[in-house]
């Protein structure tokens, strides 16, 4: 078979047919979620990683109909907030299915959690597993170690985590004051491309696991956080790659018998099921002798799309005309665009170093369907800058 082109490296045939039936008589801007794409996200990781209990990042998008789909499977989640704690419980999702992962935490909270019924918690730091001890008594924590993210196109470098040496002492400690030490944790960052990443990280929580047990602290279990792909711009491989090589590491770090696994995939579940619909509002040419055009459509920075910030994900954008692929067949039916959002904020550039190839002939009012959006989007867009009410979501099935 030939390699797919255009719209079709990104989108099963007759996929982009459906959005585009979807969003015929809509106003954009929209996220349309595919709820099929949520389901064989979530069969294709527990599959490729049996071993592993799967705690959904809620945060990655919290859409109800998207939780209770996840809920349905089996799956575990990751709160970060009493107010995703309580979206939960609204849902029927018991308490023992939630981790409270945030390693910032006010000791209210701590304790309204514990009440609920929480007992499984991240920490980095001795203030926060002082507030978990006194709020919830004789609960599972678990260490997460500092990773700088490189090699990810979202790092979530720096902000967590902890130096092994400081895990080390919160760990001994933890049990002196009447917790559990449980495990220990790590994020090698969102979108990580680099899957030597979670060989560092699985060699460093062996040598942890390793020099606690010599100061008499057994751990059960390693949380692998999230950093599984979704399908941008920039290529990755594919889930089962990613399975296949941080078994291999966790098995050579621990032999067959390998601690209790979590996995918190957010981007890997949510992204690739979601199309944003949007509209160029303006296009326009700021030097007569440029050879590229602004663009500037409904959706930006603020509408749902800010991890184009530094330009970090790169999300694949197709018009109408562009999505058969054809028109890159020939060099001369396309120009080079600078997109940018609809605010009044001059921050609202979506990319400018990368310029995007679209149609030279592109209108105002034609419709670009913004792809992998499935995933921090909605979850980010603002509540009323200019405004522009929060991004919309539409549930569906194609
Ligand atoms: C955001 C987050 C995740 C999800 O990460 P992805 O890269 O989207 O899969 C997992 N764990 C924690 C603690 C997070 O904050």
């Amino acid at each position: 078979m030939d390699t797919p082109s255009g719209i079709l490296k990104f989108l099963k045939p007759g996929q982009f047919e459906a959005v585009k039936e979807f969003a015929k008589d809509k106003e954009t801007p929209f996220l349309v979620v595919n709820l099929n794409y949520i389901e064989k996200n979530f069969d294709e990781l527990e599959k490729n990683l049996p071993y592993a209990k799967i705690y959904y990042a809620v945060k990655a998008n919290p859409n109800n109909e998207v939780i209770k789909i996840l809920a349905e499977r089996g799956s575990n989640f990751d709160v970060a907030t009493i107010f995703e704690m309580d979206q939960l419980f609204s849902l029927g999702i018991s308490p023992e299915r939630m981790s409270y992962g945030n390693t910032i935490k006010k000791e209210k909270d701590i304790a309204y959690a514990y009440e609920k019924g929480i007992r499984l918690f991240a920490t980095d730091s001795d203030s926060d597993l002082n507030k978990i001890a006194r709020q919830a008594p004789g609960s599972r924590v678990f260490f997460r170690i500092l990773c700088d993210g490189s090699g990810a196109d979202w790092p979530l470098s720096r902000k967590f985590g902890a130096h092994p040496d400081v895990i080390f002492n919160l760990a001994i400690k933890a049990k002196k004051i009447g917790l559990e030490p449980y495990g220990l944790s790590f994020h090698v960052g969102s979108q990580q491309r680099d899957i030597g990443q979670w060989d560092n990280a699985i060699a460093q929580c062996k040598y942890m696991f390793d020099s606690l047990s010599e100061a008499g602290i057994d751990l059960k279990m390693i949380n692998m956080g999230g950093g599984f792909p979704s399908n941008y711009m920039q290529p990755s491989n594919d889930i089962e790659i990613y399975a296949k090589e941080v078994t291999r590491f966790l098995e050579e770090d621990f032999g067959e018998d390998f601690p209790e696994i979590i996995v918190e995939p957010g981007r890997s579940i949510a992204g690739g099921s979601g199309v944003l619909v949007s509209e160029a509002v303006l296009i326009s040419q700021k030097s007569v002798t440029n050879h590229y055009s602004w663009l500037y459509i409904d959706a930006g920075k603020f509408g749902g799309l800010i991890e184009t910030l530094d330009e970090a994900i790169k999300y694949p954008i197709f018009t109408e005309s562009s999505a058969s692929g054809e028109l890159e067949e020939n060099e001369s039916n396309l120009k080079e665009y600078i997109i940018a959002g609809p605010t009044c904020d001059s921050m609202d550039i979506l990319y400018e170093q990368n310029k995007y190839k679209l149609d030279k002939n592109l209108k105002e009012g034609d419709k670009m369907y913004i792809l992998t959006t499935g995933a921090y989007t909605t979850s980010y867009s603002a509540v009323c800058f200019n405004g522009i009410p929060p991004l919309k979501t539409y549930i569906t099935r194609f």
